[in-house]
């Protein structure tokens, strides 16, 4: 084996190995979006048993009804803030 050949082995080698760290993150990844698509839908739940309104933090009123936010994902949110939302968008 001359030191060209040798030199593609040891190339195809590391491809090798470069593409299988590779998917093991991206395996990895994915698990770790599952986990945090799971705690966003049980935070969701938890929020929308409460039935108070937690568009913003010093509200208290009953919620009326849901909000899509952003990042939360729906936001039970009662009539006053719904407006103020409204009127801010
Ligand atoms: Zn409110």
């Amino acid at each position: 084996m001359n030191d060209t050949e040798y030199e593609r082995i040891l190339d195809r080698r590391i491809q090798a190995r470069l593409a299988s760290d590779r998917a093991y993150r991206n395996a990895e990844n994915a698990e770790q979006q599952a986990q945090r698509e799971y705690e966003i839908e049980q935070e969701e739940a938890e929020r929308l048993d409460s039935g108070d309104c937690q568009w913003f933090r010093d509200c208290g009123n009953p919620a009326t009804s849901l909000e899509p936010h952003p990042i939360l994902g729906a936001v039970p949110i009662c009539e006053r803030c719904a407006a103020k939302v409204a009127a801010l968008s």
